[in-house]
């Protein structure tokens, strides 16, 4: 990595969060995972170069950002390993924060020149079709519907499905067990429609956020939380005496980076920092730093330009 004046300046803003973010964190994390930062996972913070002099003709949503000298990124609050807000510090953490900061910094954006709004599952297309939001990078499905009001770069991750129960429950498998069972997911989310047409003999409770589903499991109001496994992965991390994940995984949900609808030059340039990515080491830091203390090493995947 070559270091110019902003790199540094990068990495000092990205330890002081990884600082500030384990003075938020109560009791001590097993995983990266579970800290949304992966203070136990060995892996340091990773520092992005900031590119010089980028010129994207033609986006109006890189006007926006330019004229505005910041980039507002709709991200999750309550996912830890993806995107956790420290309740102390007020940081952000996790997988989706770093991707949206490696993104950032290609497209000549410092850390502190991004601001995190918090984003539930429901309100990502609006926020984006409004102009709340310039990108949305929180654990973000890219599929046809959503295709028809915004835009997705990527996919940078491939989760899939699962179900995460309290650890003593032998009767749920997978979702053909779930007949009868209270299942806990949330509004606008690619799980809770799959629930609903294809394992309508469940009983599908829809709150705002998985965070308030995992309560109501353990408070044993539901039987089951469902979502992405990366997701579940990181809620069990926090309470391994009480929760496991099922770990039968049964629909692919590959992650986009949500754009303004039409943008198509910034969405080359966003497939653009996600390759480079890739190929120069990034994103394996990002994930070894955020959701690699999980136990899982995956290939990251080809991005689609349709
Ligand atoms: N990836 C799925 C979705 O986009 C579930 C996770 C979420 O709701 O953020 O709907």
């Amino acid at each position: 990595m070559k270091r110019s004046p902003l790199t540094v300046l990068a990495a000092t803003a990205a330890t002081a969060t990884l600082v500030l973010t384990g003075c938020g964190q109560e009791g001590s994390p097993t995983t990266g995972g579970a800290a949304g930062g992966g203070a136990t996972s060995g892996a340091s913070a990773p520092t992005y170069d900031v590119a010089a002099d980028v010129a994207l003709t033609g986006s109006p949503t890189f006007d926006k950002i330019t004229s505005a000298g910041r980039v507002v990124v709709g991200v999750k609050a309550d996912q830890p390993g993806l995107g956790l807000r420290s309740a102390a510090s007020g940081e952000y953490a996790g997988f989706d924060i770093e991707i949206a900061k490696l993104v950032a910094a290609s497209l000549g954006l410092t850390p502190d020149q991004i601001e995190f709004k918090e984003t539930v599952s429901a309100n990502r297309e609006p926020f984006l079709q409004q102009g709340q939001v310039d990108m949305v990078v929180a654990t973000y499905t890219i599929n046809d519907k959503r295709k028809e009001v915004v835009d997705f770069a990527g996919p940078y991750y491939v989760a899939g499905q699962d179900l995460l129960v309290r650890k003593d429950d032998t009767s749920i498998t997978g979702p053909d067990s779930l007949a009868g069972k209270k299942v806990c997911s949330v509004e606008g989310s690619t799980p809770a429609t799959r629930i609903e047409t294809e394992y309508p003999q469940a009983q599908l409770v829809k709150l705002d956020t998985y965070s308030k589903c995992v309560d109501q499991l353990t408070a044993n109001s539901v039987d089951a939380v469902t979502t992405d496994d990366a997701i579940l992965r990181g809620y069990a991390a926090q309470q391994p005496d009480a929760l496991k994940v099922v770990g039968a995984p049964f629909s692919e949900e590959p992650y986009g980076i949500g754009l303004p609808k039409g943008d198509t030059v910034l969405r080359g340039a966003v497939n653009d920092a996600i390759e480079q990515a890739v190929t120069d080491g990034d994103w394996k830091a990002a994930y070894d730093f955020t959701l690699g203390g999980s136990g899982t090493d995956p290939e990251p995947p080809t991005v689609d330009r349709y």
